[in-house]
């Protein structure tokens, strides 16, 4: 017989995580959460080490997309888009910059009939998800937050002094210092800020960290299922009717079993699963789910579309004695970040006895920085290297909001994670990728990031067989207004780069070669539009954040129904009605606390706190 709970909550996500913690603080509520992944390792706790869980399809989705107009520099022209495989979803994976958004995104989701999703209405909730740390290096707009959330909030310790000079750079570039997650984000000037982190104590704060780790994953009201993938939501009833009544998943050992839901299911499979599931479930639209041979129980032509993403433009600086070289990552991630086949280490600790003596050294040192980050949680390891970040407006538009984002990475890395986790073609990047991407190199880069994009992907099924990853194509600079945002947030990024403070300076910007010698680029002359477009055609690199394929108006209502279906919800990225100008976590994680409080609402489920819902009667 199949199990019955009255919730089932698909995907344990930034989103996910939350609303099966939050629905199951009532004892009376039986929730079950079923996730693809397992619970994180050990390494997603390490801030430095996010890339480590890519490549990976123990951590990683693994899907690629056609990146559209851009990605002509990548290998195979194809653009990685990870995905965290785990309880805690990407917030187990991704850079931890804790951003919300501006204000005017989230009034502009709600004028757009977005009812109940203006900031006003979700500032409440990001209050209550949040843990936030004192700190002195940085403006606090005490009224926006909470220090008493689950969510550990903090600026990394101690500061790195290329994110120091680059709040420095900024400022004198005009851009004040202020708190982006604050009430009020500034006018078009912006703000600059060293990073708000999704950090405790100086390891990560993920969903699984916050929201189910501890007491609530011991419940017995809560069951958690891993190594789970959803393969189908079950319904009952005729056209018209519809009712989800449960989902079918198939287990890591490759049985298939059915679970009940009661009262709801609850997708929260992020913005490539949540449509993905929907499609495979036969809601979607008639001609494309039927043309693979899926039978269409609601046509629903909007399910899938309308994919958003941001995409950066990588600016590479010589930065001698400011950029962090690729061999101080390497020794605080660990001994084991160390090891062959990358590492000098051999790859069976059993030979580390005949180790010669520089070696030997070198294995002592990462030894005593990773417990050194163990016991205090201080030091590089606690940084992801995205520590400091400015948001501001073009002026070209969208001028409720920002729609520029500037994130400075203080490491230019090395070859591997270039090439292979980015997949950038580096032999056309760089002039001498040896030299430019040695262990020691000393580079930072300025990730220009315009955050309003006006064109739209899509996500269509590749095929009926839940295993086959499904179609992603993002379009990218389909909409030319794109393309004159960035290059305004690449000439943005350059200025900061060119008020660089104190004795030391970046060197100059690495232009690839094959684009100087077609643009006539003369190293430190003023690149032309036509350089810069090229060159975000080329290099231009996701930054992993995909909404709206689910968007509120068009495939759920503002209270996250699926419209065409009783008891089925959809609650994470996909939900936004656009994308916010800025990254997407911390939105995902208010998106869950939202769904929560409404759910619980309709249904009578009494949560510890309400922060938002007027009543436990309120439909
Ligand atoms: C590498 C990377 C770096 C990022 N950096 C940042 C950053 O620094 N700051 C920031 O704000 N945002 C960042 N993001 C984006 C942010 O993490 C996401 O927007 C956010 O986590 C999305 O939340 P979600 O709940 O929609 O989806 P997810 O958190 O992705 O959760 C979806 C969950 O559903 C599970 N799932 C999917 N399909 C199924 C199925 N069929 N059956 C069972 N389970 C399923 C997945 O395994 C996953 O656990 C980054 C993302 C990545 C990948």
């Amino acid at each position: 017989m199949a199990a019955e709970f009255d919730f089932i909550v698909v995907g344990g996500g930034s989103a996910g995580a939350v609303i099966a913690s939050r629905l199951s603080e009532d004892p009376a509520c039986q929730v079950a959460l079923i996730e693809a992944g397992d619970r994180p390792p050990e390494i997603s706790s390490l801030p430095i080490a996010p890339a480590a869980m890519q490549l990976n399809p123990t951590t990683d989705w693994m899907y690629t997309a056609d990146p559209g107009k851009a990605g002509l520099g990548l290998n195979g022209g194809r653009m990685p888009v990870p995905r965290g495989k785990m309880l805690g979803g990407s917030s187990g994976i991704n850079y931890m910059v804790y951003v919300r958004g501006h204000p005017g995104d989230f009034d502009a989701w709600a004028e757009g009939g977005a009812a109940g999703w203006s900031y006003a209405d979700v500032l409440p909730y990001f209050r209550k998800s949040e843990g936030l740390a004192p700190s002195d290096e940085i403006v606090v707009d005490t009224p926006a937050h909470n220090s008493t959330g689950p969510l550990g909030v903090s600026v990394r310790a101690p500061v790195l002094p290329a994110a120091q000079q680059f709040v420095e750079a900024a400022v004198a570039a005009g851009i004040p210092r202020g708190d982006y997650n604050g009430r009020d984000r500034g006018g078009a000037a912006g703000f600059v800020s060293l990073t708000q982190t999704t950090t405790r104590g100086g390891k990560r704060s993920s969903t699984y960290v916050a929201f189910l780790a501890g007491e609530p994953e011991s419940r017995s009201n809560l069951t958690i299922i891993t190594g789970a993938q959803v393969r189908r939501i079950l319904f009952k009833g005729q056209t018209g009717q519809i009712t989800a009544t449960g989902v079918e998943y198939r287990t890591a050992a490759g049985e298939t079993v059915v679970a009940h839901a009661a009262k709801e299911v609850i997708l929260s499979a992020g913005a490539i699963g949540s449509p993905h599931l929907l499609l495979l479930s036969g809601i979607g639209p008639r001609q494309e789910v039927e043309a693979l041979g899926v039978s269409c129980l609601v046509d629903s032509p909007h399910v899938g579309k309308h994919l958003r993403d941001h995409l950066m433009c990588p600016l590479v600086y010589p930065a001698p004695g400011i950029g962090v070289p690729a061999t101080e990552i390497g020794l605080s991630m660990g001994p084991d970040a160390l090891r062959a086949p990358a590492g000098p280490l051999p790859a069976d600790h059993a030979q580390d006895a005949k180790l010669s003596p520089e070696l030997q050294t070198l294995k002592q040192e990462a030894e005593r920085r990773l417990a050194e980050w163990q016991a205090t949680g201080r030091g590089l390891a606690a940084s992801s290297l995205v520590d400091a970040v400015v948001f501001c407006s073009t002026g070209l538009g969208d001028l409720h909001s920002h729609d520029t984002e500037i994130m400075c990475f203080v490491t230019g890395a090395n070859d591997d994670f270039m090439r292979l986790i980015l997949n950038v073609d580096t032999a056309r990047f760089f002039d001498d990728v040896s030299k430019r991407l040695a262990p020691d190199a000393e580079n930072l880069v300025l990730l220009a990031n315009p955050v309003l994009p006006h064109s739209q992907g899509e996500i269509t099924l590749a095929s009926a067989d839940p295993s086959v990853h499904p179609t992603i194509r993002m379009n990218y600079f389909d909409d030319p207004h794109d393309m004159k945002v960035m290059v305004a947030a690449i000439r943005r990024s350059l200025d900061i780069a060119a008020h660089w403070p104190g004795n030391r300076k970046l060197g100059q910007l690495m232009v690839p070669p094959f684009l100087a010698e077609k643009h006539d680029y003369e190293p430190g002359a003023k690149p032309s539009d036509a350089l810069l477009e090229d060159f975000a055609l080329h290099f231009s690199l996701t930054v992993y954040h995909p909404t709206s394929t689910c968007r509120i108006g068009d495939v759920v209502d503002p209270r996250l129904r699926v419209r065409g279906v009783a008891q089925l919800r959809v609650a994470d990225a996909s939900v936004m009605p656009n994308v916010i100008s800025g990254n997407t976590n911390a939105p995902s994680i208010m998106i869950g606390e939202k769904a929560a409080e409404m759910i619980a609402a309709e249904h009578g489920v009494k949560l510890a706190e309400f922060v938002g819902e007027r009543s436990a009667s309120h439909h």
